[in-house]
């Protein structure tokens, strides 16, 4: 297989030619979500990333095995093996099984990701279908010298790895600094070292989720799902690991001590990692107030959202920065790329009654090149757009008489316009979102906002009305810390 792609690699920190271990096939690990509440912004953004590679290399003609894990046991609140498991915790607030919390939002984040029009992964392995896997990796790394059993939990021996092998690879953690700067939690004492970290956890009286081992009822430690099962389906080797930055450490860290450990062999060619996103220029989180999920994105249903955006806008304005770059999510950015999106699909549409004659002023072949040297250059989508928005013009000239276009320039560009819009950024026509729904969400913005002005000028006849006539319409409204949000009556 030919081809000139290169990839930044962040465990050389370097671009490095793609080859792939065994060409034509590709494996390809993503770390997944944990399904423990709905799908938000950091979940969007390593879904169309790892969707625009998988997309890519398929069609350079790789058969890719794209692995993306569930976790649905085993992530605990602190990374540091302790607090409650973030799904248990979650089953006991709702009053759930801790299965239910795990279905519940894997149906969003399914459905969700449909919207989005990423491609389905070739497997998504659960955690908690992999426990027997988790338990024999556990038994291969004891019997090797590299895990220790302390009250019926098992300890991964960063120490003891690291005299044959280098721990902070990835991430430039060293760990003599590691040492000093990790403070030592309630519960730790266990471990020889802090840095060391669980394979396995032994179950306190009241948690939920365990399974039986040699050790205890328990459960496994969170980063042992991803070396057990990228194990399983793609070898003791493959070809690209992907992830947000933030998962660099401790867990991808973690996961190459762990199959390096157990296999003798490091197990990932190429590691690559997304960036993070902001809101208005802040990190995401619940505390600041500016945590959005994706259905309240795609609803407009959200304080500090001036108007719903579509799913294909989302997915525009990520691939719109390069995925190794911030993204700051704004209204002004989000509108910009709607209004961008627009003008793409317009043009895609103008292309397709454009009339040809003996004359043309376009070189294809080198806009052609330009296009695949733009995502050869690791992935840059931001690039690959800017072109295409060349190409718009020029068509957008042919349509209003300043330009001409041969029939062969127009056969090709059609196809060049399917091939890059449709196949690889993954971007399509959404009449349906921009009918109903997205209605639905702008006037209720402008609902909210009338019963706001009443309730500020004390008239609370139009403001009970207005509550009382949605109720009718099977709205209700709800004050929230970050304001007034509104859902349906099921
Ligand atoms: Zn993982």
């Amino acid at each position: 297989m030919q081809n000139n792609l290169i990839l930044y690699n962040n465990l050389s920190k370097k671009k490095e030619s793609f080859e792939p271990l065994h060409s034509p096939f590709v494996g390809m690990y993503v770390c997944g979500p944990t399904v423990y509440s709905d799908a938000h912004l950091g979940h969007a953004r390593p879904a169309i990333t790892f969707d625009l590679l998988f997309r890519y290399l398929t069609h350079l003609g790789y058969k890719v095995r794209y692995v993306r894990n569930i976790t649905d046991v085993g992530h605990l609140e602190n990374d540091a093996d302790e607090g409650d498991d973030k799904i248990e915790k979650k089953a006991r607030l709702e009053h759930l099984e801790p299965m239910e919390v795990v279905q519940k939002y894997m149906n969003t984040f399914y459905r969700n990701m449909d919207q989005l029009n990423t491609l389905h992964p070739s497997i998504e392995p659960r955690a908690s279908g992999h426990i027997i896997e988790q338990i024999e990796l556990i038994k291969l790394l004891i019997d090797k010298g590299y895990g220790y059993v302390v009250n019926g939990s098992v300890y991964f021996d960063v120490d003891t790895y690291s005299m044959k092998y280098e721990y902070g690879i990835l991430s430039g953690r060293v760990l003599e600094e590691l040492q000093s700067n990790t403070r030592v939690l309630d519960g730790q004492e266990e471990k020889k070292n802090p840095f060391d970290f669980a394979l396995w956890k032994r179950a306190s009286a009241e948690h939920i989720m365990r399974w039986p081992s040699p050790w205890s009822d328990g459960f496994p430690g969170w980063h042992l799902e991803c070396s057990a099962m990228s194990c399983k389906y793609l070898g003791n080797e493959f070809d690209i690991h992907g992830g947000g930055m933030d998962l660099q450490f401790p867990h991808h860290e973690c996961e190459i001590a762990q199959s390096t450990a157990a296999n003798g062999k490091a197990p990932v060619k190429y590691w690559l990692h997304n960036n993070m996103i902001t809101i208005n220029g802040q990190k995401m989180a619940r505390s600041l107030g500016n945590f959005i999920t994706l259905d309240q994105l795609f609803s407009g249903n959200h304080p500090v959202l001036t108007q719903q955006y579509s799913p294909m806008t989302i997915r525009f304005f990520v691939l719109q920065a390069h995925y190794r770059s911030t993204v700051d999510f704004s209204n002004e950015a989000l509108l910009a790329s709607d209004k961008g999106l627009q003008k793409l699909m317009k043009a895609i549409e103008t292309l397709s009654r454009l009339k040809p004659s003996s004359e043309c002023n376009f070189d294809f072949e080198q806009f052609n090149q330009k296009c695949y040297e733009a995502l050869d250059d690791d992935l840059n989508s931001p690039i690959l757009i800017s072109y295409l928005f060349e190409a718009v013009k020029f068509i957008n000239s042919v349509a209003d008489g300043t330009s001409t276009i041969s029939e062969q320039v127009l056969e090709s560009l059609k196809q060049l316009f399917k091939t890059f819009v449709t196949d690889i950024l993954g971007l399509k026509e959404e009449a349906s979102v921009r009918g109903g729904e997205a209605l639905t969400g702008s006037l209720m913005n402008i609902i909210i906002d009338l019963r706001k002005s009443a309730r500020e000028s004390k008239d609370w006849p139009t403001s009970d009305k207005i509550r009382n006539y949605l109720k009718e319409a099977g709205i209700v409204l709800k004050d929230t810390k970050e304001g007034v949000e509104w859902e349906r009556i099921e």
